[in-house]
């Protein structure tokens, strides 16, 4: 894979610096049950990173600490990980509401019969990628059958009363470019999965998430090879909006690895580009349990262009929506 780093480190992208914490977003290693061919993390079946037990309780430690409101997980398949279910209970019994970043097709896995039951219980909020609200678009992407599955788990989490109103169970579908541009309005495109989904198949959810690619991993070296990188790097800086400055999501944000290594952001942990709070290229989180990060700056590259390009972009979609 072509790697895209040493063309982002020198930047004129502005400096910032962080506010306080308020979301800890972990990945719980790279196992998946897809292999899909624009991930960013190369996750598959035969993967073996897995956080482990004792990494999870560095999280919880650091969550009473920092008085962290929301954990934010994502994998692999984070449901793979055998210690998912014991930080999901124990970080709701604190109070924290959990992310899980969810494909979907994992709820109708062999095995994982009872997870949405389980998340339902747990009032866990699903955010769950489907590029499309067309079967051809989501198997180019994502591979032969996905379609299907993601419907069948849809039909399940609507069941359960994920996506309705009044139910509490939030359910949040992300949608990503299949390109080089940037993506449409996210009212727009909210409106127009809403029809789509809701006539073919009476599926209902609560919002959807659009999030910018990024000239980065896979993505960044399909434009390398195609000699697109330069045009879309371009793209991203002539759509900067300054208003978006002061929301991206690191300066509330930091991203964990699975073995508990910390970063700014998720982008930042795919280039492997490390906080600037320590002279160590190695920070991991049990180290900074009696840290205040509070006006750190914040380790930046010409990707950070992506977050602010357009609508802005992040974790929980545009940033001015
Ligand atoms: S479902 Fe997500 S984590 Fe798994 S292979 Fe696909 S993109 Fe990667
Ligand atoms: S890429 Fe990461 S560090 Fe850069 S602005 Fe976006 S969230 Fe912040």
């Amino acid at each position: 894979m072509l790697d895209t780093r040493p063309l982002l480190e020198a930047t004129d992208f502005p400096a910032i610096y962080r506010d306080k914490l308020q979301i800890l977003q972990i990945n719980l290693g790279y196992l998946c049950n897809l292999s899909c061919v624009h991930c960013h993390v190369n996750a598959g079946p035969k993967r073996t990173e897995l956080m482990s037990r004792e990494t999870i309780d560095d999280v919880l430690r650091f969550i009473d600490q920092h008085d962290i409101k929301l954990l934010d997980l994502t994998g692999g398949a984070p449901e793979m990980n055998p210690e998912f279910r014991y930080l999901v209970t124990e970080a709701r019994q604190r109070g924290v509401d959990v992310i899980d970043r969810c494909n979907l097709t994992i709820l109708v896995e062999p095995g994982y019969e009872d997870l949405a039951d389980f998340l339902a219980e747990q009032q866990v909020i699903i955010t769950a990628s489907l590029p499309c609200y067309s079967e051809q678009n989501v198997e180019n992407q994502r591979g032969k059958g996905v379609f299907n599955n993601s419907i069948e788990a849809l039909k399940k989490l609507n069941s359960l009363g994920y996506g309705k109103e009044g139910s509490g169970l939030q359910l949040n579908l992300v949608y990503n470019p299949g390109g080089p541009f940037l993506p449409p309005s996210q009212i727009g495109l909210q409106e127009a999965y809403k029809k789509e989904l809701g006539d073919n198949f009476g599926i209902e959810f609560n919002e959807l998430l659009t999030i910018t690619n990024m000239p980065i991993s896979r993505f960044g070296s399909m434009l390398l090879s195609k000699g697109q990188f330069e045009d879309y790097m371009q793209l991203l800086k002539d759509s900067y909006s300054d208003a978006n400055l002061n929301n991206v999501m690191c300066r509330t944000l930091i991203s964990v690895d699975w073995q508990g290594q910390v970063y700014d952001c998720d982008f930042n942990q795919m280039l492997k580009m490390p906080l600037i709070a320590s002279d160590s290229a190695d920070i991991y989180l049990k180290d900074l349990l009696d840290q205040d990060l509070i006006g750190n700056e914040i380790c930046i590259g010409d990707h950070c262009y992506g977050c602010t390009a357009g609508q802005g972009s992040s974790c929980g979609g545009a940033l001015d929506g």
